[in-house]
């Protein structure tokens, strides 16, 4: 596994690659903190591409909260060493400089409509703007034939699809599903920041999504959001930010099922000083 900090030196190894010959380099980007979710990418990747390559590089534009980045785990050690076992081919763990040779002021131009003033849009301000700007300039770097990414990350999925478009960007969005604990808790590298009492919280943000996954045909939606916010705020570790059915292509509420509309259930939640997000798919 080649390991690269800069980009001269990434770019340079890939140039050297007959893309005509491989035509397919699979692209895996992270924030660190390696959980089986981010090693079943890299596996997809390796599936789908001859040559995989990570990223492991906690972007400082996609965080809103200033505590959130500082507080954010670094692992570099386990992460390489994780990508070795996963047989990931190259990882780039590049510096903030290097990414932002010009500073982090740049952000990438696209309009995102509706989905950059719903949900996590609301609740992060520039969070997306942070997330175009750092994968832009990795796809710029890497030019992968495909970009593997997590449905975890549902918003952020349909986030860089839009900016794909907007640039004709020549590589293919393919979206892996979420990986979880045995007990349904959705991975996540911020699982880690929580205590005991709290991981016995966390568990019922994905019991809330399959509860109403399950019940949607039965109950009225108004019902089983209002239902379920009612059984999170009695946990008083629970901060519910949101707990939404929405059209699973639009991001707009729903307020009645079809099963001819993609509808997707989202929620996000403070979990003591933790927040996690998390997501079902009804319909696709
Ligand atoms: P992150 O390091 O949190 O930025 O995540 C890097 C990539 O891994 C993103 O595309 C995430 O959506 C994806 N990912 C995170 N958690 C999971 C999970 N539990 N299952 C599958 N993919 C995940």
């Amino acid at each position: 596994m080649k390991v690269f900090q800069t980009v001269v030196e990434i770019q340079k190894y890939l140039l050297e690659i007959n893309r005509l010959e491989t035509n397919s380099v699979g692209f895996v980007p992270t924030m660190g903190a390696l959980h089986a979710g981010h090693l079943s990418l890299v596996k997809a990747a390796k599936e789908k591409s001859k040559l995989t390559v990570s990223s492991v590089f906690v972007n400082p534009t996609q965080f809103n909260d200033i505590k959130d980045f500082e507080r954010y785990p670094i692992q570099v050690d386990t992460d390489l060493e994780m990508l070795l076992q996963a047989g990931c081919d190259v990882v780039f763990v590049p510096s903030v400089d290097d990414i932002y040779p010009a500073g982090v002021q740049g952000k990438t131009d696209v309009d995102l409509g509706f989905l950059g003033r719903t949900l996590e849009a609301v609740q992060r301000p520039g969070h997306f703007e942070g997330v175009m700007q750092v994968v832009k300039r990795l796809l710029d770097i890497v030019q992968p034939d495909f970009l593997f990414l997590g449905q975890k990350d549902y918003q952020q999925c349909m986030v860089i699809a839009r900016m794909i478009e907007h640039f004709h960007l020549p590589v293919t969005l393919e979206i892996c599903p979420t990986l979880r604990e045995p007990d349904g808790l959705a991975m996540s590298s911020r699982n880690q920041r929580l205590n005991p009492v709290e991981r016995l919280s966390a568990v019922k943000l994905s019991k809330a999504l399959f509860y109403i996954k399950e019940h949607i045909q039965q109950q009225t939606i108004n019902d089983l959001v209002t239902t379920q916010l009612q059984v999170l705020s009695a946990d008083e570790l629970i901060k519910v930010e949101y707990l939404a059915v929405v059209d699973g292509k639009t991001l707009q509420s729903l307020s009645e099922y079809k099963n001819d509309i993609p509808t997707t259930v989202l929620i996000a939640a403070m979990v003591g000083q933790v927040r996690l997000i998390d997501n079902v798919i009804v319909t696709d």
